[in-house]
C-alpha cells in the first residue's frame, strides 16, 4: 500500500498483491474531497490490461476456493468482519473524507453495515440448503445441487461505498466466486483498504481483486470479458442499460441495482409527530443521495399546511456543515458538477413556477471559511410543482423533495405509479387494512409503513421498472452467484 505524505495514492490489488502503479505506467485520476474540493487521493487509470490479469487471478483461485466448505468460507468473512471492526475508525473517516457524508453516519451506518455483511453472509452461507423431491411416478429422486458460477464482476457506486461493494463481495465469495470487483472512481479509498484487510486475514490470493479506475474502462473491461460469467452492478439507470447491451452477446447473470425516484404518501391519520423526523430522515439522509431516498412526499390535502410547516421547521434544524464535525446532519454532494446538476434541478422547478418552501441552490452560509470551496447544498424542499415536471420525474439524487397534496387513495397510487422507476415507496397510516392494499398496487420493489430504511437482510432488495433487475438479499444473493443443477437419479 501506497501513502504520499498527505494524498493517498491507490493501487490495484491483483493475485493478493498491491501492484505498483508504475509497473505500466498508468496514469492517475484525481478524486476530490467533497467538503474541501481539494484532490486527496490519486486512483489508478486502469484499463483492459489490469482487468485481464485480474480476471486471470480470479479464475486460477475459483478452484480451490469453491472447493473450500461453507465452514472455510465463513470463516474468512467473519475474521474480514473483525479486522473491519478494529479498523471502524479508520474506514469511517476515510469514507466521510472520500464521499463528504458526515464521520457520524459512516461510524454509525455505512461501516457497521459493511461489518455485518460479511457476518449475515458467513452464517447465512452455512444454513444454504438444496431442495429435493421424490418423483412417485417415475420412481426418481431430484435434487438439486448448487455450484458456484465462476469469476463474479462486481461493480458498485459512489453513495454508500464500502455499504454496497460489501454486499456484493461478501455473498459471492461465501457462495464460492473469485471476483473483480470496481468501486467508483470517486470514492475508491475504503474499498483499497478493504484489500488490506483481505491479505491481513491470509485470503488466498486472487480470490478478491480490486481494479480502480473509470467505469467506461474498468467496468466495461469486466462486463465484456468471456470469462466473468456473473455481474453484479449497483448505480445509474442509464449505465445499467450499457451493461445490458454490452453484455448482452455474452449471456451472462446480471444484476442491475438501479435509480428511484421514490414517493412517501402521508394519510391524514398518520401522528405527524413520527411522520416528521421520518420524513426529514428518508429526504435527506446521505445528503439525499441514497437511492432510496424519498423525492416525492404525497400529504392528504387534511393536513398538508399543517404538515408543511412542521416538516419546513423541522428541515431547517438539519445542520448541514463540515462532515468531520459530530454535530452535523448532512455533510458535502460528491462533486462539483454533480452539485451543479442539483442546482439545476432547484432553478427549473422555480423557473416552472413551483416553490422553494425551505434551502435552496446557494451554499449555506454557515459553511465556514476553510471548507467554502466544498460542494455543500442546504436540504431543500419544493412545492407547487406538478406531477410532470422534471423535479418529480427525474431522479435528482441530492437533498431535494418535493412536497405536493393528493385527496384520496386511488389517486395517490396512480401518482405514486407515475414515474418510469420501480425502487420503493414510504406510506405513512395508522389503518393496516390501507398499508396492505397499498402494497399490493405500488409498484416497487419494497414498501416501508411508518419507517424508512429498516433493512432485514434476510429479505430480497431491488427495483422493478427502471430501478433494476434482479433481488439481492440472504437466499437471492446466494441463488445469483450459484448456479442450479438438478440431479435426478432413477431408484
Ligand atoms: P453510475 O452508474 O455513474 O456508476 C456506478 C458504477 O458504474 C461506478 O463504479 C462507475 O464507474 C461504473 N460505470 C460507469 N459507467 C460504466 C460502464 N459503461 N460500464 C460499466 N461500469 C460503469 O452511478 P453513480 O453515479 O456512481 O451512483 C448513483 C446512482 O446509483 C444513482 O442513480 C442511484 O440511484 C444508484 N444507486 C442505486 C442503488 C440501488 O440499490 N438500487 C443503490 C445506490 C445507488
Amino acid at each position: 500500500m501506497a501513502q504520499g505524505d498527505s494524498i493517498i495514492v491507490v493501487e490495484n490489488f491483483i493475485r493478493g498483491a498491491f501492484v505498483d502503479n508504475g509497473e505500466n505506467d498508468l496514469q492517475f485520476i484525481d478524486s476530490y474531497e467533497p467538503a474541501t474540493g481539494q484532490i486527496w487521493a490519486k486512483i489508478p487509470d486502469s484499463g483492459d490490461e489490469e482487468v485481464s490479469k485480474a480476471v486471470v487471478a480470479a479464475k486460477n483461485a475459483f478452484p480451490r476456493w469453491s472447493s473450500f466448505s461453507a465452514q472455510d468460507r465463513a470463516d474468512y468473512l467473519t475474521k474480514i468482519a473483525d479486522l473491519i471492526e478494529q479498523r471502524l475508525e479508520q474506514f469511517a473517516e476515510a469514507e466521510s473524507r472520500d464521499s463528504g457524508k458526515p464521520v457520524a453516519l459512516a461510524k454509525a451506518m455505512d461501516i457497521p453495515r459493511a461489518i455485518l455483511n460479511f457476518r449475515f453472509f458467513a452464517s447465512a452461507i452455512q444454513h444454504y440448503t438444496s431442495t429435493s423431491n421424490f418423483d412417485d411416478k417415475a420412481g426418481a429422486l431430484n435434487y438439486v445441487y448448487r455450484s458456484p458460477v465462476g469469476v463474479a464482476g462486481l461493480i458498485s457506486p459512489w453513495n454508500l461505498p464500502l455499504y454496497l461493494l460489501t454486499f456484493k463481495i461478501a455473498p459471492a465469495l461465501a457462495a464460492g466466486c473469485t471476483i473483480v470487483a470496481k468501486p467508483s472512481e470517486m470514492t475508491s479509498v475504503t474499498a483499497w483498504m478493504l484489500c488490506k484487510v483481505f491479505q491481513d486475514v491470509g485470503l488466498p490470493a486472487g480470490v478478491v481483486n480490486m481494479v480502480f479506475g473509470y467505469g467506461t474502462k474498468v467496468g466495461e473491461a469486466i462486463v465484456r470479458h468471456p470469462d466473468v460469467p456473473v455481474v453484479s452492478f449497483t448505480g445509474s439507470t442509464p449505465v445499467g442499460h450499457r451493461i445490458t447491451q454490452v453484455s448482452a452477446p455474452y449471456c451472462k447473470k446480471l444484476s442491475l441495482e438501479l435509480g428511484g425516484k421514490n414517493a412517501a404518501i402521508i394519510f391524514d391519520d398518520a401522528p405527524l409527530d413520527a411522520v416528521i423526523p421520518g420524513c426529514v430522515r428518508s429526504s435527506f439522509t446521505n445528503q439525499g443521495e441514497v437511492c432510496l431516498c424519498s423525492s416525492r412526499i404525497f400529504v392528504q390535502r387534511g393536513i398538508y399546511e399543517e404538515f408543511l410547516q412542521k416538516f419546513v421547521e423541522a428541515t431547517k434544524e438539519y445542520k448541514v456543515g463540515v462532515p468531520s464535525d459530530p454535530t452535523v446532519n448532512m455533510g458535502a454532494l460528491i462533486s462539483e458538477q454533480h452539485k451543479e446538476k442539483v442546482q439545476g434541478f432547484i432553478r427549473l422547478a422555480e423557473a416552472e413556477g413551483g416553490i422553494i418552501s425551505c434551502g435552496g441552490a446557494d451554499t449555506p452560509e454557515t459553511i465556514p471559511e476553510s471548507h467554502k470551496q466544498g460542494y455543500f447544498l442546504p436540504p431543500t424542499i419544493l412545492t407547487n410543482v406538478s406531477d410532470q415536471s422534471s423535479c418529480m420525474q427525474d431522479e435528482i439524487f441530492g437533498p431535494v423533495t418535493c412536497v405536493v397534496p393528493f385527496d384520496n387513495e386511488e389517486e395517490v397510487v396512480d401518482r405514486a405509479n407515475g414515474v418510469k422507476y420501480g425502487l420503493c415507496a414510504v406510506v405513512w397510516t395508522k389503518d393496516l387494512a390501507r398499508t396492505h392494499r397499498l402494497a399490493q398496487r405500488l409498484q416497487v420493489g419494497t414498501v416501508w409503513a411508518n419507517c424508512w430504511l429498516v433493512r432485514d437482510l434476510n429479505m430480497p432488495f431491488g427495483g422493478s421498472k427502471a430501478s433494476g433487475v434482479g433481488r439481492e438479499g440472504c437466499k437471492e444473493s446466494l441463488d445469483f452467484f450459484t448456479e442450479s443443477r438438478t440431479v435426478c437419479i432413477k431408484l
